[in-house]
């Protein structure tokens, strides 16, 4: 089957823009993300009390690295983020991490890294070591080149504003079938979906990809997917969003998704 092929030859890979207006806003709601990644809790996540979130609130988590501006001799920050310093965060993300099965980088004030800075950022976000998470803060996505926005699920506090209604009902019905752990509800569901135009079908991802988020990082509880589950469906639509980039058509990206959902389903109930 040509779509379980293209399925196990793909790295999974996880990179998000947090927008926020408010720079500190910004980066609180970067932290929570991180402390919902690296909780220790087998409940719903963040859960605010374990030592990973203790270390991620109080900024000490060894495996929750922010790379800002630098500060020049005179004291005064830098005006860009530069390449060397994202060369040096490339380097350090193939490290493994200290105490949690996942690092994370956040990039504050993601818009300074200048042209070249964003450019060495491109492989990275494109092919990640295994359990890498990378989260560019900055209140203006447009500012980022569209290269790297292309790579990245936007998370939002307002996404909700300028969300289209019919995609998010869509990826909510999609959900609350992933977390019956229905096999022919999900796959009636992608076969009802597999005509989605081809232009709609990366909006459709990007939403789903960040109802996960959002849901990911306890704004959200409904539909009570887990945190492994919400990791699956952000990794499964930056795949399908890939795919989408390269001319794959709809059909096969939601047979794709079908195959994926249910067999990273089957995995995660085995594992509980
Ligand atoms: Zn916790």
């Amino acid at each position: 089957m040509a779509q379980m092929q293209f399925a196990d030859a793909e790295r999974l890979h996880h990179a998000y823009i947090v927008s926020e207006p408010d720079g500190e806003k910004c980066l609180e709601l970067a932290r929570e993300l991180a402390a919902a990644l690296v909780c220790s809790s087998d409940g719903p996540v963040p859960c605010g009390v374990c030592a990973a979130c203790r270390k991620v609130r109080e900024q000490i988590h060894p495996d929750v690295i922010t790379i800002r501006r630098d500060t020049s001799r005179d004291g005064r920050k830098k005006t860009e983020i530069s390449v060397d310093q994202i060369r040096a965060m490339a380097a350090d993300a193939y490290v493994l991490p200290n105490e949690s099965p996942r690092k994370v980088y956040i990039v504050d004030e993601a818009e300074k890294m200048n042209f070249s800075a964003q450019n060495a950022a491109l492989k990275l976000l494109e092919e990640p070591p295994r359990g890498v998470y990378f989260l560019l803060c900055t209140p203006n996505p447009g500012s980022l080149l569209p290269t790297v926005r292309s790579r990245c699920a936007v998370f939002s506090r307002n996404s909700g504003d300028q969300e289209d209604p019919e995609l998010r009902k869509k990826a909510d019905e999609f959900l609350r079938a992933l977390a019956k752990g229905d096999a022919l509800e999900l796959m009636s569901w992608c076969s009802a979906n597999e005509t989605m135009d081809n232009r709609l079908a990366p909006d459709f991802f990007a939403q789903l990809q960040s109802r996960a988020a959002d849901l990911l990082c306890g704004r959200d509880r409904e539909p009570g997917l887990d945190r492994e589950a919400l990791i699956m469906v952000t990794e499964l639509c930056q795949k399908c969003m890939k795919y989408l980039r390269v001319n794959v058509s709809c059909k096969q990206i939601f047979a794709l998704l079908a195959v994926e959902a249910i067999a990273g389903d089957g995995k995660q109930r085995k594992n509980h």
